[in-house]
């Protein structure tokens, strides 16, 4: 178990795009499996690669009851809807802000055995879908956000 360490805003990794993985190597495996476990341990619902300072189009998304899946040059095919919720970023710790997001999102992508796969997210996991997907981009929740919180109120 290897834990990775998440950048903060402002460090410019975070605003930069990142590549598609051309082959699942063993890197790549071992670069999911500490993100899996980087994930777990900071309690957090999502994480994209960028986040650990690997510019590579990768993130993991906890699927519900522990379940963390890992999504390889994953892409948006489908939205439908919208909600606005509450939003934080492990990225941008002690904040906190309302955005706006499709109410469901259909992602395509590859799984770590090399395999396309689909899987659709409504409420909180439809949103990690974007949030996560916006890393890939360099683009920061607090970019959208409609409104921040008070620290306070959290
Ligand atoms: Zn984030």
């Amino acid at each position: 178990m290897a834990l990775l360490k998440i950048l903060r805003d402002p460090d410019p990794t975070l605003r930069k795009t990142s590549r598609p993985v051309d082959a699942i190597t063993p890197r790549i495996r071992v670069l999911i499996e500490d993100m899996k476990d980087t994930l777990r341990k900071a309690e957090g619902v999502g994480l994209a690669a960028p986040q650990v300072g690997v510019l590579r189009r990768v993130v993991i998304v906890d699927m519900g009851k522990g379940k963390l899946q890992e999504f390889i040059n994953p892409e948006i095919i489908y939205t439908e809807g919208k909600q606005e919720e509450v939003e934080g970023c492990l990225s941008c710790p002690g904040k906190a802000g309302i955005v706006e997001r499709p109410a469901v999102v259909t992602v395509r992508a590859l799984n770590v055995q090399g395999q396309t796969f689909e899987a659709t997210g409504t409420e909180l996991i439809a949103r990690c879908f974007c949030h996560e997907l916006d890393h890939l981009d360099g683009v920061l929740y607090i970019d959208k956000v409609k409104e921040m919180l008070d620290p306070e109120e959290n």
